[in-house]
């Protein structure tokens, strides 16, 4: 999955108006920011598989350490509890565990049964993945959604927060669209450094908008 993440970081600003936009989307993309930092590594693997499912080219061959469910509740608790310890604010600490561990749910949709309850440990997936329409649908609406209660729990204090918001959105789109129609990549290195980049320029620019917007 990938803007259904996006979508639980803008639906938690409802519940944590207080925290930045860029906090509450960090947590539940942590297990993609740390993917491709372990790929480069080596600690996890990934192998490109075109046709692996129908809606992606890989195949995740190991990832226990980002998207194990039990490693995620370890980086859930720690990220929640520095932002408390930091900020005291435990709406937000909330949201953030709850973000982190979200993740694994989704992936747990979408994926083939790949998704591993603890390192080495069984692995499970649904397979939403095999439908390309059935991805989409559900990733869209998930966004729509996501972004519609971000609108509604925030309001823009002026131009950039209401246009870098949403020129966000529609990079979001544009990238998820085209991701889908465009060539698998050709090596494992090109997928970790765009996941790097991808986490290096989405997470500052929603703190950029989210300051000129007010709970
Ligand atoms: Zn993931």
């Amino acid at each position: 999955m990938f803007i259904g993440h996006f979508a639980v970081g803008f639906a938690a600003k409802r519940f944590a108006p207080h925290s930045s936009e860029a906090v509450l989307l960090a947590a539940p993309l942590l297990a993609d920011v740390l993917w491709p930092v372990l790929l480069l590594l080596g600690w996890e693997q990934v192998r490109i598989d075109p046709g692996n499912t129908r809606f992606t080219p890989l195949d995740f061959v190991s990832y226990p350490w980002s998207h194990s469910l039990m490693m995620l509740c370890v980086w859930a608790t720690a990220f929640g509890v520095i932002y408390y310890a930091i900020t005291r604010y435990w709406l937000g600490a909330v949201a953030i565990w709850i973000g982190v561990v979200s993740h694994w749910v989704l992936d747990w949709v979408t994926h083939r049964p790949d998704m591993p309850l603890y390192p080495d440990g069984a692995r499970y997936g649904l397979g939403l993945w095999n439908s390309i329409a059935g991805t989409m649908v559900v990733e869209i609406a998930m966004l729509a959604l996501g972004v519609w209660m971000y609108v509604r729990a925030t309001r823009a204090k002026d131009r950039i927060g209401r246009w870098a918001f949403i020129a966000y959105v529609v990079l979001l789109l544009v990238i998820y669209v085209a991701d889908r129609f465009s060539a698998p990549p050709d090596n494992v290195g090109e997928i970790a450094w765009g996941g790097v980049a991808a986490a290096v320029i989405l997470i500052p620019w929603a703190w950029w908008f989210d300051r000129h917007r007010s709970a």
